[in-house]
């Protein structure tokens, strides 16, 4: 073996070093809660984020062989992919796989970066950004042991490919001309968003060789192999094309073509549809409600998802800042320090669009700040060096510099890690009820309940689910929303209906693929469709006729259960909301009266339940600001010696508004109106009450009741 130069040296142990520091710090979550078995299934750890559920659930179903039609298991996602190769490979139980892949995948970060300072000379910035880049504040919340997304790879695919362009823009060499594509086409397969970004690398290489580099062959060769590596066609086409492409670029007797193969290349992009995800993008801005133009049915206006969360423009500077560099002070040095940087090094421009990425986030949402982390690290650590630099030639003097500077910055980062201590997405209670479930249930059964729950209720459960993470407009949210804060009778049949809609639209849409678009059955919201079916116009109609006790219902094709924990609590007034209004025109019916109190005091004889809301035990009465309020009933609700629920109701003032609800096992207080107290959640849930015609309870544990629906 050749001996290595003293650069490549040091570049191999930077290179290990920033790994093994970003791998330390993402330990310290598991040192932290090293003894806490409510976060613990299988004797592992879970994840902790409501997405990666679905990738696991992908990936189980590759590793097991089953996968059923219309189970919206993700077996040809690239992550659940990958995964699966990897717990096929490695020695370590699925559950582990999971938790550490966002550990090892994302630290990879380091590389590009230190490859890219190599590049420039200036291998301690290198070392330096790596540091903080792994660690920074954004990018450490979205890679974090357990948070298995995406993410994990997604700053790690653009920064390798940078280090490509800038590699292959500053040597000329023929293999960065490949690596380049092939970052892309790998890029392109774990993340299919992915072409926003390669598309204005594109365009700035583009720009780049018009005014700067107009006689350079080897530019043109760049941009045509990106550009069939990112055509709109399958992989497994795109990448015979960019090796072949590579092969003609070798050959000196080709050349002539290189322009012919570049004007081909952008013409197939055109041709494909490759420019129409972007087009798309303008067009829903130009013409906004262009969409609507030619539909027809009942027009219903459902809840927009969008209109739950918060406004995103609002992000504040210090937020944003934090989240990019750790810290105010660093952010701006970061920012003064990549603009010195892109003044001594022109190179650095081609990671513009990274950064742009990155201040999306103030009309994106925060998500995107993660895309501008490694750069701006870059700044800092370009401004450590210079001053050092400028400061002393001492060695000795110089590596103290660095080192105190170093940890100036990533303090502040590591005390963020240190505070944040997030929870798994489920405890090991609430697993052990699904997985008990999984047992009970069938693989086409369907599992109701609300869309935060539902990857993980399909991964323990192997079942199938309404609504999750990805399937929660408000069509889809409508039925389920309506079956969790309506009466036990009318949610049993819209359970029922929602179900078999559902199937029903699958079929729908498996036989409209092979006609032709004119012969195609147009497809409206499951509510619409339900409506229609009983041969109304108004979709109150429908709903109202639910409540009749001889309405026709559909075959029953499979089972169906409830899912209904005690966290849902939590979250009951954002369940009603999307099933709250008129779908004819749009209005919000009013809120209900929902308050859940846990942190309460006895003064004398009443009980304080915060907000300004106290009971008064004697009189049964309750306060709610300056309004005294009858109580309609007192409900008190205990576990006996064998762990069964009982409760106690005491009738009170049957012309009260609201009931107030003492789960005392949980320590906590309900306040709730009539509306409310007659949901099935709260019957079902809160009391265990439920009408054994339409229901029979399957698992009922503390944490969350699991009935099965009879009709
Ligand atoms: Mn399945």
């Amino acid at each position: 073996m050749k001996s290595l130069t003293r650069e490549t040296k040091l570049t191999i142990i930077y290179i290990l070093a920033a790994f093994a520091f970003s791998v330390a710090m993402r330990m310290i979550w598991a040192y932290q809660f090293a003894d806490y078995e409510a976060f613990k299934y299988a004797g592992q750890f879970m994840i902790n984020t409501n997405d990666g559920y679905y990738y696991a659930e992908g990936a189980r179903d590759i590793l097991s062989g089953i996968s059923q039609e219309n189970d919206l298991s993700p077996i040809t996602s690239a992550a659940s992919q990958l995964t699966a190769f990897f717990a096929y490979i490695l020695p370590f139980s699925f559950e582990s796989i999971l938790l550490f892949m966002p550990v090892f995948l994302s630290s990879l970060v380091v590389v590009p970066i230190i490859l890219i300072a190599r590049g420039l000379d200036n291998l301690e910035m290198g070392f330096i950004a790596a540091l903080l880049a792994s660690i920074a504040w954004s990018y450490y919340n979205r890679t974090m042991i357990g948070y298995y997304d995406t993410d994990m790879l997604n700053i790690v695919l653009p920064m390798f490919l940078l280090w490509s362009i800038i590699w292959a823009v500053k040597t000329n060499e023929d293999k960065y001309l490949l690596l380049t594509a092939l970052d892309i086409l790998v890029y392109r397969w774990w993340y299919p968003q992915s072409y926003s970004l390669e598309f204005s690398f594109f365009t700035l290489i583009l720009l780049y060789t018009l005014v700067f580099d107009r006689k350079n062959l080897y530019n043109y060769k760049l941009l045509a192999i990106m550009m069939l590596a990112m055509i709109n066609l399958d992989g497994f086409i795109r990448f015979p094309l960019v090796l072949a492409a590579f092969y003609i670029f070798k050959q000196e007797k080709y050349q002539k073509y290189i322009y012919h193969i570049l004007a081909l290349s952008v013409l197939v992009f055109f041709a494909t549809g490759g420019f129409d995800p972007i087009l798309g993008k303008l067009k829903l801005y130009v013409f906004k409600d262009a969409t609507l133009i030619g539909e027809e049915g009942l027009k219903l206006h459902f809840y927009s998802v969008m209109q739950t969360i918060r406004e995103a423009g609002q992000i504040p500077f210090e937020t944003f800042a934090n989240r990019i560099s750790g810290h105010v002070v660093t952010f701006i040095l970061s920012i003064v320090g990549f603009v010195y940087l892109a003044y001594r090094h022109k190179i650095m421009l081609f990671a513009l669009p990274l950064i742009g990425l990155g201040f999306l986030a103030s009309v994106g949402g925060l998500r995107f700040t993660i895309y501008a982390v490694p750069i701006l690290a870059f700044g800092v650590a370009f401004l450590i060096t210079e001053l050092t630099r400028y400061i002393t030639d001492k060695k000795s003097v110089k590596y103290f510099a660095y080192a105190t500077l170093t940890l100036a910055v990533l303090y502040p980062n590591y005390k963020h890690i240190e505070e944040y201590r997030v929870p798994t997405v489920f405890n090991a209670d609430e697993v052990k009820i699904l997985t008990d479930l999984s047992k009970i249930a069938d693989r086409e059964d369907y599992v109701i309940s609300w869309w935060d729950y539902g990857y993980p209720i399909r991964y323990y459960s192997d079942v199938k689910t309404l609504v999750d993470g990805g399937k929660h407009e408000g069509n889809h949210n409508f039925p389920v929303s309506f079956v969790l804060s309506n009466p036990q009778n009318v949610a049993a049949k819209m359970a029922r209906l929602d179900v078999e809609f559902t199937e029903k639209a699958f079929q729908i849409q498996k036989a409209n693929q092979e006609l032709n678009e004119s012969k195609r059955t147009v497809l409206f919201s499951n509510t619409e469709e339900m409506t229609k079916k009983y041969g109304l116009n108004d979709t109150n109609d429908f709903l109202l006729s639910l409540q009749t006790a001889d309405i026709h219902m559909p075959e029953k094709t499979r089972d169906i259960y409830f899912y209904l924990p005690y966290r849902m609590l939590d979250i009951y007034p954002t369940v009603t909301i999307f099933s709250n209004l008129n779908l004819m025109d749009g209005k919000k019916g009013q809120a209900p009266f929902f308050y859940v109190s846990r942190n309460f005091k006895e003064v004398n004889e009443s009980i304080n339940l915060g907000s300004g809301i106290s009971l008064n035990k004697n009189e049964k009465t309750l306060t709610i600001g300056a309004q005294k309020v009858g109580v309609k009933r007192f409900v008190q609700t205990y576990y006996d010696k064998n762990m069964q629920l009982q409760k106690n109701v005491q009738s009170l003032n049957s012309t009260a508004p609201l009931s107030v609800i003492y789960m005392s096992p949980y320590n906590t207080f309900l306040v709730v109106d009539e509306q409310t107290y007659n949901s099935s959640y709260i019957q079902m849930m809160a009391l265990e009450e439920y009408d054994r015609s339409l229901f029979e309870k399957v698992i009922m544990n503390p944490h969350a009741k699991v009935y099965k629906l009879k009709i």
